[in-house]
């Protein structure tokens, strides 16, 4: 199988090694990719997981898992990686209702003792 993320390589060798916890993403980009893929899966535990210990009390799990569920992913594109810890991206999905939806966001990431979690996002337009 393709990896949903959209790297062009099997989903074996790209992000299931991160989702099982064979390895931990070597950069915000790989943990975002991987991000991206455990709401095509879905993985809302992976999800939870690398979100920044200190920003889980805003997630759920169960809504993670929900969200990646109801919709379909298409598509992910990086548009840049302004810092080693910032990934612009745009995440193609469609919606329960057959609509094309497009979320670009602007996001933050932390390292820490070696594992990249996600901070937080900005939504653009
Ligand atoms: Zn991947």
């Amino acid at each position: 199988m393709n990896c949903p993320c959209c790297s062009g390589k099997d989903y074996m060798d790209c992000c299931k090694p991160y989702h099982s916890s064979e390895k931990s993403a070597p950069t915000a980009e790989a943990l975002m990719r991987s991000r991206f893929s455990a709401f095509a899966i879905p993985n809302g535990g992976y999800l939870m997981e690398t979100t920044l210990p200190a920003k889980r009390k805003f997630h759920n799990t169960q809504d993670l898992q929900d969200w990646g569920e109801i919709n379909q992913w298409t598509k992910l594109e990086i548009i840049r990686t302004p810092s080693s810890d910032q990934v612009e991206f745009k995440a193609f999905y469609t919606d329960d209702d057959g609509k094309p939806q497009l979320h670009h966001e602007h996001s933050l990431f932390k390292k820490v003792n070696d594992r990249w979690f996600y901070v937080s996002g900005k939504f653009l337009d």
